[in-house]
């Protein structure tokens, strides 16, 4: 069984700007664009139904919240064996997918790429809010381990809750300085925030924060995860804010190598190709 795309198309715990929850719509015109091919740097083509299946959108108007309606449809997925891959929707998705993910994986390392940090206890009064996603994660237990990259608007409240709770938290700063890689024992799970990239390659998102990385070194940051991709969402693609597509042609890019990732054999083989 290969690597199911679900798009969420949730955007309601945004504190800023919706706009998110039309994102999978656009990455996927974005994939199956003839501008590029289909195919992974590793020689994959991620259009083969048996390397990547469409599982379509949520429907979370069916659902008793929209919470419950993303661990449901998650849930489905795993329970088919598949490896999911989520497209956002806001930030605020990940906590509840990782409900469900924990579930399969008594060991867990979390990469978070990010410019924001995620851990407030409550934002506007919402603990659900796409800014505290990562507080409830780690109340939870829901990683053993919770790897933060391209921060660069940490406050003094997050450096708090990042030290409460062990956060890894790999800066900017850092990142100019040395050279770095994930090292981990453990299967990985991957929530990728766009706005982890320099607003110049994603003008496409809602908290465009200057200083950021590559599109390279994300893509860098992905090949080179040491363990299993289990899991990974890709979330805050704002379309309302993008410019010609720049930004769904990144996420899509994205995608095709998250989906490359998790069908790598654990042994190194390069997948099907
Ligand atoms: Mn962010
Ligand atoms: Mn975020």
């Amino acid at each position: 069984m290969g690597v199911a795309l679900l798009g969420i198309p949730y955007d309601a715990s945004s504190s800023f700007q919706r706009g998110a929850a039309r994102a999978p719509a656009a990455i996927r015109a974005a994939l199956a664009s003839p501008s590029t091919n289909t195919w992974t740097e590793s020689l994959l083509d991620v259009m083969d139904g048996a390397v990547l299946e469409d599982a379509g959108d949520v429907d979370l108007t069916a659902a008793d919240s929209p919470r419950a309606g993303i661990e449901a449809a998650v849930a489905r997925l795993l329970n088919r064996g598949a490896t999911p891959l989520l497209l956002g929707g806001d930030h605020s998705i990940t906590y509840p997918i990782l409900r469900v993910v924990r579930k399969r994986h008594p060991r867990l390392t979390v990469l978070h790429i990010d410019a924001h940090p995620d851990l407030y206890e409550s934002f506007q009064g919402d603990p659900y809010s796409h800014a505290s996603p990562f507080a409830r994660v780690l109340e939870e237990g829901l990683a053993d381990r919770l790897v933060q990259v391209g921060i660069r608007t940490m406050n003094s409240h997050q450096r708090a809750q990042a030290d409460r709770y062990g956060v890894e938290v790999v800066t900017m700063r850092v990142l100019a300085e040395r050279p770095w890689r994930l090292e981990s024992r453990d299967p990985v799970y991957l929530s990728l925030d766009l706005d982890g990239l320099d607003p110049a390659f994603v003008p496409g998102i809602s908290h465009p924060e200057p200083g950021g990385l590559t599109t390279r070194q994300v893509i860098d940051l992905i090949q080179s995860i040491p363990t299993p991709l289990v899991g990974a969402d890709l979330v805050e693609y704002n379309p309302d804010n993008d410019v010609r597509d720049l930004t769904a042609r990144v996420a899509a890019k994205l995608v095709k190598e998250i989906v490359s990732k998790m069908v790598e054999s654990p042994g190194g083989d390069r997948g099907r190709g």
